[in-house]
C-alpha cells in the first residue's frame, strides 16, 4: 500500500513536472501568439501605408499621364499652327515674285514707251526739218518743182516753167520782190 502510494507520488510528480512544462510551453506559445499579433498588426499597418503610397502614386501617374497628353495634344497643335504659317509664307513668297515679275514688265513697258516718244519727238524734228529744206530747194510759187533759174536782178530762185510764164508778160517783175529783169537776166542755176 505505502509501495502504491509512493509509485502515486511518484506519478503525481511527474504529472506536476509535466504540467508546468507545458504551462511553460503554453506561456512561450501565448507570448508567441502574441508577438505574432503584433507583428500582423504592424505589418497590416505597414501594408495600409504601402496601399496609400500606392494610390497616391497611381494617382500622380494618372496626373502625370493626363498632363503628357495635354502636352502632346498642345504639341500637335502648334505643329499644326507652325504648318500652317509656313503654307502662308510660301503663298506671300510666291504672290510677292508675281508682283516683282509684273513690275519688271510695266519698267520694260515704260522704256519702250519713253524711246517711242523719244522716236515719235524725232520724227516730228525730221519731219520739220524736212519742210524747211523743201522750202528751201522748192519753187517758191508752185512750191513742187525744184528751183532751176536765177533772177540776176535780185537773186531770187524759182523753176523753169513759173519764170516762163512771167517772161511772156511785158512787164517782167519777180514775182518776190518786184523787181524789173530782162530775157537776159534769168540764168540757170545748180544746187
Ligand atoms: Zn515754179
Ligand atoms: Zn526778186
Amino acid at each position: 500500500m505505502e509501495k502504491e502510494i509512493q509509485q502515486a507520488n511518484t506519478s503525481l510528480d511527474f504529472y506536476n513536472m509535466k504540467a508546468a512544462r507545458i504551462e511553460d510551453q503554453l506561456r512561450f506559445c501565448s507570448d508567441q501568439v502574441q508577438k505574432l499579433g503584433e507583428e500582423r498588426f504592424q505589418k497590416s499597418v505597414s501594408l495600409e501605408n504601402t496601399q496609400k503610397r500606392l494610390s497616391d502614386m497611381r494617382r500622380s501617374s494618372h496626373q502625370a499621364k493626363e498632363s503628357l497628353e495635354d502636352s502632346q495634344f498642345k504639341i500637335e497643335r502648334s505643329r499644326a499652327a507652325l504648318l500652317e504659317l509656313q503654307i502662308e509664307i510660301e503663298r506671300e513668297r510666291f504672290k510677292k515674285k508675281r508682283i516683282e515679275e509684273e513690275l519688271e514688265v510695266a519698267r520694260r513697258k515704260v522704256v519702250l514707251l519713253q524711246a517711242k516718244t523719244e522716236g515719235n519727238s524725232m520724227i516730228e524734228r525730221l519731219q520739220e526739218e524736212l519742210r524747211e529744206y523743201r522750202e528751201i530747194l522748192k519753187c517758191s510759187i508752185c512750191l513742187d518743182r525744184p528751183k532751176e533759174v536765177v533772177i540776176t536782178k535780185c537773186y531770187h530762185l524759182f523753176c523753169n516753167p513759173c519764170v516762163h510764164k512771167v517772161t511772156e508778160n511785158r512787164h517782167r517783175k519777180c514775182p518776190v520782190c518786184a523787181a524789173s529783169f530782162g530775157a537776159n537776166d534769168v540764168k540757170p542755176v545748180y544746187i
